[in-house]
């Protein structure tokens, strides 16, 4: 198209977006929930599965206090999710994120050398990540370094050259299989080279947040090489502390987290857990295991998951290719992930917030612009994270026809400022 022919589409396509302006919309693609036909899945967690015997493997009754590390089924059932041993599985509450902020709490200011003594304590936070990543961090004055992905895993020759040189820098944050955002898994030779890297600081440690590590939307199962192994192998056995929860695959108000790491950084964490509290929800710890059983049944419930959710990233993926080809397709380029919650947009620098905002003000709600980037910063301005799990098909489907408006307009206006 030459200019005049741009000015042309452009005010087609306003004379387009002034109708939804008319008449907006209320929908949201802002967050990664399960859709009510999901938690309908796991409705007999609750009202079929039936307590009979209230004392665990481990003889401990389940309706009493104690049991601090959970009870020993469950801790049997996460390990393999988790690729441990009893030993070193923890099995806590509904939120992998609350025991994720319960460490780093830890090791800011109780373990046996907090973090905190020093002035300046650093994160190597791979983007676009998990924004409540970044949030927890941020939170607890922790100074984040972004470092890019790579649709393997973070940029390790970036990654290893931190981590080697500078002290202050205490750890990582990585969502090893299908990330959020980006849908990415990370690849053996990442994992390998994780576990190996040199660290300037003694006590280096990967917060390895698994959250979509049986979340399959298709037969191509992407899985992580077991990083605690790795570990271990290369005489780092400290240096990860893995994280997973039910949340996606039962119920996200009511599910169960666990934690998988060396017996030491188990036991240095449950002691300071039992500060905290006595004991977490064991019944819950009980019912999940009556109800998930083993790998196998948790593989066929996360089928059915995927397919009520495959449909929906068939959408985005089909609208996206519909709109975006030919002389267009640079205006973005989108994921198309294996698994996970998440499409991850990168439109044309500068471009992404104002296309957040034209949504917003056509009443669709998208997750902030650039907030998978530590602080919300990201100089192109070109990250949009779309979550297509909640939203009802024909609701995704107006949303994504309107963004589709949206990015060709905005990308427009700048080209031709
Ligand atoms: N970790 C990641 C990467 C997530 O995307 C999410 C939810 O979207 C969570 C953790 C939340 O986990 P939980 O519900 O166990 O706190």
């Amino acid at each position: 198209m030459n200019k005049e022919e741009m000015e042309d589409h452009l005010n087609h396509i306003k004379a387009q977006y002034a109708l939804y302006e008319e008449r907006p919309f209320e929908i949201t693609i802002a967050r990664g929930i399960p859709s009510t036909n999901q938690l309908k899945l796991s409705e007999a967690l609750i009202n079929e599965t039936k307590i009979e015997n209230w004392y665990s493997d481990d003889e401990l009754d389940i309706r009493n206090y104690g049991g601090l590390f959970g009870i020993e089924e469950a801790r049997k059932l996460f390990g393999t999710l988790l690729n441990t041993t009893i030993e070193e599985t923890f099995v806590g509450g509904n939120s992998s994120l609350q025991l994720m902020y319960a460490t780093l709490n830890h090791l800011m200011y109780t373990a046996s050398n907090p973090w905190s003594k020093e002035e300046t304590v650093k994160f190597i936070c791979p983007s676009p990540g998990y924004d409540r990543h970044w949030f927890m961090l941020e939170h607890l004055g922790i100074e984040m370094i972004p470092v890019e992905l790579t649709g393997k895993g973070p940029d390790m020759e970036t990654v290893e050259k931190l981590v080697s040189q500078d002290p202050s820098i205490k750890g990582m944050f990585i969502v090893p299989t299908y990330n959020n955002p980006t849908g990415e898994t990370v690849s053996d030779e990442v994992v390998d080279r994780l576990a190996q890297m040199h660290s300037a600081s003694e006590d280096f440690v990967i917060l390895w947040d698994n959250a979509y590590v049986v979340h399959h939307l298709s037969e191509l199962k992407e899985e992580a090489k077991d990083i605690l192994e790795a570990c271990k192998s290369a005489g780092n056995p400290e240096r990860v502390i893995q994280y997973v929860s039910t949340s996606k695959m039962t119920l996200p108000g009511s599910g169960v987290a666990a934690i998988g790491a060396s017996t030491k950084r188990m036991n240095e964490l449950a002691l300071d857990f039992s500060k905290q509290l006595i004991s977490f929800d064991k019944i819950n710890q009980k019912r999940h295991v009556l109800f998930l059983k083993d790998r196998e049944t948790i593989d066929d419930l996360m089928s059915k998951h995927a397919e009520i959710l495959a449909p929906k990233f068939e959408w985005v993926d089909a609208i996206l290719s519909a709109y975006f080809h030919g002389e267009r397709s640079s205006f973005v380029k989108w994921t198309k992930p294996n698994g996970g919650y998440f499409v991850h947009l990168t439109t044309q620098d500068g471009c992404a917030a104002e296309i957040v905002q034209r949504m917003k003000d056509i009443g669709i709600e998208l997750t902030p612009a650039n907030a998978a980037y530590p602080y919300g910063i990201n100089a192109r301005d070109n990250s949009i994270r779309l979550a297509p799990s909640f939203a009802k098909l024909d609701d995704l489907e107006i949303a994504m026809e309107a963004l589709c408006v949206c990015i060709e307009m905005v990308t427009l206006e700048k080209i031709l400022i």
